[in-house]
């Protein structure tokens, strides 16, 4: 009897573990995605860009001989209908770790195995299981230094390959029509803008990965702060989606670490950065929505989404360049460099005394990199209520950060058009991905910062005195 492969994010056929298993039993193999309430709640431009993996990802299998079967509904009946009309005996799916995922799996695990249906979970999404990973004391760990010396020795398993072949079963199931989920509608003008940003698919992720590797690790060390130069892997969006490994992105940064290459630690570090959100967000799911430190329950963040204050960072239209450049970055490429993303959530929490949530929420609609894990740890972070979070006093200057990490100016160039004679493409290209009803021109004037730094500064800080953080 066939076996289904139940794709989520896991859109590769190079290190997949639950389909390298479904190959190897011999039997058929039908992948499946299911576009279910999890997809579905997705933010726009996540939601979108999943809809283009899943096109691609389809596009390779039936390059393989092979087919993506589409169905959408809730998880387990669409399964369970698949079963009944193909007979399969079982379904292998790749572990994810989200609350809402681990509830859906977990009903899926049960109810199947009830019916006599092998139904089991493999690894893939993550170098270093969640539970696997404990302190001296058996406990979790909830500073990344420790965290990184506990695993950085470990053995992590080599990528497997591609399976040389899917055995396709006689007959396939009906598939839904991918058009017809619409998954791109939320993206409304954004979709033309962004799309030439995207890194699409499996293979374009391995050249990157290559790419990468030859030209860029060695000066990662440093470029990786500087947010005007290429001078980051960004494959953070091929990861979300699982277009590629994190284990291939471990192993290539070994032999890079092998040869020499100066930058590759660090890059490690980084890997390992992603890891430690997966394991905080295991361990205490929370920190998706509340505070993880609770005192901070009592700090007086001004909680309006829709403030004038919170619209105008939401725009790239706080005056402050370094914070304005990098949401703008955002709404064109779908990303936002580290470097920005840790200047407009301090800009937003501590200068604006935002509360953090209102900045995650924006992002899981805005980011095509959008992973549940990293972005609640880095906003906490930013924030201060975080585990291992930047301390409460150290408030990023906006301004001294853009001489330190922007000198040549180059990145604020490449986002804002306002006042130049002769803005970049890029920063026009901003005017044509937001909504117009937010009514943006450039030809405006550049606006005066609506919270300078110093002043900024100043009320956070007062806001924090004498309180018991
Ligand atoms: P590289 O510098 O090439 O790093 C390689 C990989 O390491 C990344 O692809 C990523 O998987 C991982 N990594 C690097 N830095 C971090 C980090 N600080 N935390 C966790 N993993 C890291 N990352 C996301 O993938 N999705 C998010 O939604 C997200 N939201 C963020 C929100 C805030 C407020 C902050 C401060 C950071 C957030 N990050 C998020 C982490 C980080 O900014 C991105 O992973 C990184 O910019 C991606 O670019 P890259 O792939 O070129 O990274």
């Amino acid at each position: 009897s066939p076996v289904l492969v139940w794709f989520r994010r896991d859109l590769r056929l190079s290190d997949h573990p639950a389909l390298d298993a479904a190959c190897a039993t011999g039997r058929p193999v039908i992948p499946v995605f299911v576009h279910d309430d999890v997809s579905d709640s997705l933010g726009a431009a996540p939601k979108w860009r999943l809809g283009l993996g899943v096109e691609d990802f389809a596009a390779t299998l039936a390059d393989k001989g092979s087919r993506l079967i589409l169905r959408r509904g809730d998880a387990l009946a669409q399964l369970q209908a698949l079963i009944d009309e193909t007979g399969a005996g079982a379904v292998f799916w790749s572990r994810l770790y989200d609350p809402q995922s681990v509830d859906r799996d977990t009903r899926v695990k049960t109810t199947l195995k009830d019916a006599g249906i092998e139904a089991r979970s493999f690894g893939g999404h993550l170098m270093f299981e969640p539970w696997s990973v404990e302190t001296g004391q058996g406990e979790y760990y909830k500073v990344y230094t420790p965290f990184w010396n506990s695993v950085k020795s470990r053995d992590v398993d080599a990528p497997l390959s591609a399976p040389p072949k899917i055995p396709a079963p006689e007959a396939w199931p009906e598939s839904d029509d991918l058009d017809d989920w619409a998954m791109g509608a939320a993206m409304n003008r954004g979709a033309d803008v962004v799309r030439p940003h995207v890194r699409l698919g499996e293979s374009a992720a391995q050249s990157r990965l290559g790419a990468f590797m030859a030209n860029i690790v060695q000066g990662y060390g440093e470029s990786r702060d500087i947010p005007g130069q290429d001078g980051t892997s960004g494959l953070s969006e091929n990861l979300s989606l699982g277009e590629i490994s994190p284990h291939q992105c471990w192993h290539a940064g070994q032999r890079a670490r092998q040869e020499g290459k100066q930058g590759a630690e660090t890059f490690l570090k980084e890997l390992v950065w992603r890891e430690f959100a997966y394991h905080l967000m295991h361990h205490t799911p929370r920190i998706l929505t509340e505070n993880w430190r609770e005192k901070w329950d009592s700090f007086p963040w001004q909680d309006d989404a829709r403030g004038a204050q919170v619209l105008a960072w939401k725009k790239g239209r706080t005056g402050i360049p370094f914070v304005d450049a990098a949401m703008r970055e955002m709404y064109v490429t779908g990303r936002m460099h580290n470097r920005g993303r840790m200047i407009v959530a301090s800009y937003l929490t501590k200068h604006l005394m935002t509360h953090w949530r209102i900045g995650k929420e924006w992002f899981e609609d805005c980011l095509i990199d959008w992973d549940p894990a990293s972005n609640a740890m880095g906003w906490q972070w930013a924030a201060g209520s975080g585990p291992d979070a930047t301390p409460y006093f150290r408030v990023f200057n906006p301004v001294t950060q853009l001489d330190k990490f922007d000198k040549s100016r180059d990145y604020t160039r490449a986002w804002i058009a306002e006042g130049r004679a002769d803005p970049s493409a890029t920063a026009l290209s901003f005017f044509d991905a937001v909504p117009r009803h937010w009514g943006m021109s450039p030809e405006d004037e550049y606006p005066d910062p609506i919270m300078p730094a110093d002043e900024g500064r100043k009320r956070a800080l007062n806001a924090y005195e004498n309180r018991d953080f």
